[in-house]
């Protein structure tokens, strides 16, 4: 089967390394099809990348099965400028001066009706405490074990997006992925049948394929024309701009291996350690400022000079329809919501993930019914991970008009609502969350309502003492305690770890995922 992905970008080459995978396996429903795959990138079109930072699927998926096409751990530490990510700093989110931690583990009680570790860590510490990587966050450790400098996983990576991309283009074009710089200008459909047949490249050059993957970001330019229609989450989400520029590491400073999402008067500002700067941006809304005035704020809070890269604007939502006949949308032309919690990556490899499992397209009834199932997934993963953004916005952060909106003019999604009004008397707990493949889980949600005091201590107290486990909350507390604080000192300082990094001198492991 010939597939030709359009974009270069980490969405492309994410997708060409799977279906590298796939050439050399039949783990799936795919079976023995060979797919023949082609990556078209624009030369002139730049990919976005600023500093970014992913979820633990991304370090599942470097050290699972495509360790088989030559992924590996430290290759891509080394080669993408990476370093470890443990998880994200709230600094500011509920007034300034707060704090909150959100660790890349969940509490060892997450799938319980009661997630009772969480709530005693709640009463007695921080909810971040519950867990080990919570406390490696906060003391400035890594996952790493300082006698054998092996990771015990349990984390994620930050890096320099354009990086990323040429490392599994690296691996593609090794292997049998071929590789075109070329702009597609013009698009061919069957006049009956509606499906893509070729596209026309801006030298002329006329490309068919059986199945094609619109990886070409904010350009959409296979979806735009497929009819892929747009659905938009602006009613909900405040923020639609970004201003992200780079920043030096000062000399002696300590670099932790946590992004900081810092609340600001018009939005938030993300700042991202790779091996020798950070990835920084302020995610903001034009409604309220603009972006003149948010470079000011920027300089001012954090005392930088700073030269940004550039402004983007993006609209904030999601297609209509992921997969439209013989076309597919994967990263950003599918949608986006914006960086917080690294949502979009995340979403790439999920949705590659699930078209690789049914693209078994041998006639139109299983084109029809894959697209359909493909699309109602996504649809509704997408309108999840809005759920999962908007609740970020409902601290008691009130100070300007741009908070003052997010309180009272927003529109709440159903969700939030029921998230809030619900966290007033009980903490949530899993199995109020979606639990299918890749969703934003109570795992997650778990560190932003405990950390804007949604649930606050006196209700985390009030809802252990209602079923007697006040006693049994004090137990799993200083059970925690006692487990971790040993596992905590045998593991590696960031500072130390990042000079391994820098100097390449960690061992090669096999990493069980
Ligand atoms: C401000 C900001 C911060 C972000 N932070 C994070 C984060 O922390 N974590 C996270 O997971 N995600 C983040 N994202 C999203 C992340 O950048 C993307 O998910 C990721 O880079 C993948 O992008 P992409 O490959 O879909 O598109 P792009 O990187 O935009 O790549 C598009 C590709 O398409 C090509 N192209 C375009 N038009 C054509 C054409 N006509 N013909 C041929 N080729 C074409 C381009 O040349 C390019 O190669 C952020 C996004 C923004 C805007």
């Amino acid at each position: 089967m010939k597939i030709i992905i359009v974009g270069g970008g980490t969405a492309g080459w994410l997708t060409a390394a799977h279906f590298e995978l796939l050439n050399t396996s039949n783990f799936n429903s795919v079976g023995n099809l060979n797919f023949d795959v082609t990556v078209i990138e624009s030369p002139d079109i730049p990919i976005i990348g600023a500093g970014e930072g992913a979820t633990g699927i991304l370090f599942d998926a470097i050290n699972g099965p495509m360790q088989s096409i030559g992924t590996n751990h430290i290759d891509f530490l080394y080669e993408t400028q990476s370093t470890p990510k443990l998880g994200i700093r709230f600094k500011d989110w509920n007034g300034e001066g707060t704090e909150f931690l959100s660790p890349l583990q969940p509490s060892k009680t997450v799938t319980n009706n009661l997630d009772i570790d969480l709530l005693a860590h709640k009463v007695h510490s921080q909810p971040h405490n519950c867990n080990l990587v919570g406390r490696l966050l906060e003391q400035g450790l890594s996952t790493y074990l300082k006698e054998q400098k092996q990771t015990i996983g349990l984390s994620s990576y930050h890096f320099d997006a354009h990086k990323v991309g040429e490392y599994f283009k690296n691996i593609c074009v090794k292997r049998n992925t071929k590789y075109l710089q070329n702009e597609v200008v013009e698009l061919n459909k069957n006049s009956e049948t509606g499906f893509l047949e070729s596209v026309i490249l801006k030298d002329g050059t006329k490309l068919e394929a059986d199945f094609w993957i619109d990886c070409s970001g904010f350009s959409k330019v296979l979806t735009n024309q497929m009819g892929g229609g747009w659905h938009s989450y602006s009613e909900y989400l405040p923020v639609n701009s970004a201003l992200p520029y780079l920043h030096k590491f000062e000399e002696n400073e300590i670099i932790k291996f946590e992004t900081l999402a810092w609340a600001m008067p018009n939005g938030w500002q993300w700042q991202i350690p790779t091996q020798e700067r950070y990835g920084c941006g302020y995610v903001y809304s034009d409604m309220f400022t603009n972006a003149d005035k948010a470079l000011a704020e920027l300089e001012r809070t954090t005392g930088r000079s700073i030269d940004p890269i550039r402004n983007i604007k993006f609209d904030v939502g999601r297609l209509e329809n992921f997969w439209t006949k013989n076309v597919v949308a994967i990263g950003l032309s599918s949608g986006f919501l914006e960086p917080l919690q690294a949502t979009s990556i995340h979403t790439t490899i999920v949705q590659i993930q699930m078209l690789l499992n049914v693209l078994d397209v041998k006639s139109d009834m299983e084109y029809k019914y894959n697209s359909i199932f493909y699309n109602n997934y996504f649809r509704r993963f997408f309108d999840d991970n809005r759920d999962l953004m908007q609740i970020h916005y409902m601290g008691k952060r009130n100070d300007s008009d741009f908070w003052k909106f997010c309180h009272n003019e927003l529109k709440k999604t159903d969700k939030v609502e029921y998230v809030m009004n619900i966290s007033k008397h009980r903490s949530p707990s899993f199995l109020e969350f979606e639990q299918y493949h890749g969703a934003s889980s109570w795992a997650i949600w778990c560190w932003t309502v405990f950390g804007l005091d949604l649930v606050t201590k006196e209700t985390a107290y009030k809802q252990l003492k209602k079923y007697s486990l006040q006693y049994e909350a004090n137990r799993f507390f200083h059970d925690t305690n006692d487990l971790l604080i040993p596992q905590v000192s045998e593991m590696m300082s960031s500072m130390e770890l990042l000079t391994h990094i820098k100097n390449k001198t960690l061992p090669r492991q096999n990493i069980k995922i």
